[in-house]
């Protein structure tokens, strides 16, 4: 994906994890562990419907994480379940 850095335009290698909201577990948070080394990344609540190679736009304003291990990038998008 192209991504403005800095302000500079560089093309991103992501994986994307659509998170979604899940009523029946509103308070319950989970990590995320980097599936290539599985370093510790963030917490998350709700439940992970979809993961990815590149990048699909689902939101306006994506989260993208790099594991300070192995440098793999991921890009968040959360979304409500309908
Ligand atoms: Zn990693």
């Amino acid at each position: 994906m192209i991504a403005i850095v800095r302000g500079s335009q560089v093309d991103l290698s992501v994986t994307t994890i659509v998170l979604a909201e899940n009523p029946n577990e509103p308070l319950t948070l989970k990590m995320w562990h980097c599936p290539v080394c599985q370093n510790r990344l963030f917490q998350h609540g709700g439940s992970i419907i979809k993961i990815m190679p590149g990048h699909t736009p689902i939101t306006r304003l994506p989260v993208i994480i790099q594991c300070d291990n192995c440098k793999a990038k991921y890009l968040i998008e959360r979304i409500a379940l309908i």
